[in-house]
């Protein structure tokens, strides 16, 4: 196919065009966090014409990129005319607040192509709908769990009073919600009520439904970064980056290594409930499949159509980080998942609620044996609010985490 100026792809670019120029290729990144900075790096290497979008000034990507927009990406109309304006032939959500009703619109009229395809982020976008199509229709194992919509509703649906219903432990988190905001674990039905208002808080939308899940009580969690790329028949292939393994700390990544230890039943049940979710949401890209493991039992958690927080170790770990593997699949290019070596992550957190920070400790960071950091340009900093990351490299995963959690205690946010 002719690479033209205007006008949408269907396909894969076949070949790449300069940027500032008629034969651009041109991608937009929906949201430009630190995610979809380093997606945008990758791009720029290739020599894409990048767009970022996102709903504040300044915001990481938007530093790396050729053009950037503010604009409420929740809201159609005002994400009609940015994509209309920039006719990007390709647009890359990087995070789940977005209108995706107006991406079916766009895919359908032929805009621009929908990375990996508009109805894999409208499903993952909500937990109803990714859970409802990876439990009750694909048939893969995930937690017990069932929705309410109200308080009542919810202590019905964990005791429904016949001896039935999810039961204790168990967690309550609003369907429009990520990284945790507004889960809690319940232990008794004392904690109910309080559940039901930390939810109603910490959704993404004003919205009042929760999803309740059965506890999982699992040995280790996992990112099983899987790849729909073009491969070598022409045709989509899905291949397995190492499984990464992570820790959470109310529900928000705070360390990530790589590759986390898995039998090999586990390893392959893993990859069996990746292939099959990822090919039911279609198209092109790297996706992070969040499972559970207890032994060579697999749960299903949840699935990111895009790279993935946890995945932040493969900058050290992987011969093409999971950005740069994003990057090649969605433009149609070859991929290489090969492991270089263990590697480790480790968040460094901003501690303070200031704009402009300045970090101190940076060369004593750096001085660690096999670490480098990524400090992400955001304007303003909260105690919770990822700042940057370390990661690191190391003999084993064991001595990777030590130096990548000793390079991230080493940087120090300060009011500048
Ligand atoms: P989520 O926001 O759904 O990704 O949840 C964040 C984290 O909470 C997960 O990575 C787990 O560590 C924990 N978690 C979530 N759901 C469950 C569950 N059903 N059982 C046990 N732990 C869970």
């Amino acid at each position: 196919m002719p690479n033209t100026s205007t006008g949408p792809r269907q396909h894969p670019i076949e070949r790449l065009g300069t940027p500032l120029s008629p034969s651009a290729t041109r991608v937009m990144l929906l949201g430009a966090g630190e995610l979809g900075k380093e997606v945008i790096i990758a791009l720029q290497r290739l020599g894409v014409e990048t767009i970022a979008v996102d709903r504040y000034a300044d915001a990481p990507g938007m530093q790396v990129a050729h053009r950037s927009h503010v604009v409420t990406m929740t809201d159609g109309p005002s994400l009609r005319a940015v994509i209309e304006r920039e006719r990007p032939h390709l647009v890359v959500p990087e995070i789940e607040a977005i209108a995706t009703d107006m991406l079916l619109e766009i895919e359908n009229e032929g805009i621009a192509e929908v990375i990996p395809k508009a109805r894999a982020t409208r499903l993952t976008m909500n937990r109803e709908g990714i859970r409802r199509l990876v439990a009750e229709e694909l048939g893969l194992p995930t937690s017990p769990y069932a929705f309410a919509d109200s308080l009542t509703g919810l202590y019905a649906a964990i005791d429904d009073g016949r001896g039935g219903g999810i039961g204790y432990p168990c967690l309550v988190k609003p369907t429009m919600s990520s990284s945790g905001k507004g889960q809690s674990l319940l232990r008794g039905a004392d904690d109910v009520a309080k559940a039901w208002d930390y939810a109603m808080q910490g959704g993404r939308v004003s919205q009042s439904r929760i999803i309740v899940e059965g506890f999982i009580d699992f040995e280790y969690e996992i990112t099983l970064l899987t790849v729909r790329a073009i491969g070598a028949s022409g045709e989509v292939e899905t291949c397995f980056c190492e499984p990464v393994g992570h820790l959470q700390v109310n529900g928000d990544y705070v360390e990530s290594w790589q590759p986390q230890p898995m039998s090999e039943v586990a390893l392959e049940k893993s990859r069996a409930i990746a292939r099959t979710v990822t090919g039911n949401l279609g198209g092109r890209g790297l996706f992070g499949v969040e499972l559970f493991v207890r032994g060579d039992q697999v749960w299903f958690s949840e699935v990111s159509p895009r790279p993935h927080d946890t995945g932040l170790v493969t900058l050290a770990s992987q011969r093409f980080s999971e950005f740069e593997l994003h990057a090649r699949a969605i433009l149609g290019l070859p991929v290489d998942v090969s492991l270089r070596s263990p590697g480790a992550s480790a968040v460094i957190y901003g501690g303070i609620e200031a704009r402009g920070i300045a970090f101190a400790g940076v060369a004593d960071a750096l001085s660690v044996p096999g670490s480098d950091l990524r400090l992400f340009g955001k304007p303003e900093s909260f105690m919770k609010r990822r700042m940057g990351v370390a990661v690191a490299n190391g003999e084993d995963i064991t001595q990777a985490r030590s130096r990548a959690r000793l390079a991230a205690s080493r940087v120090k946010p300060l009011i500048a």
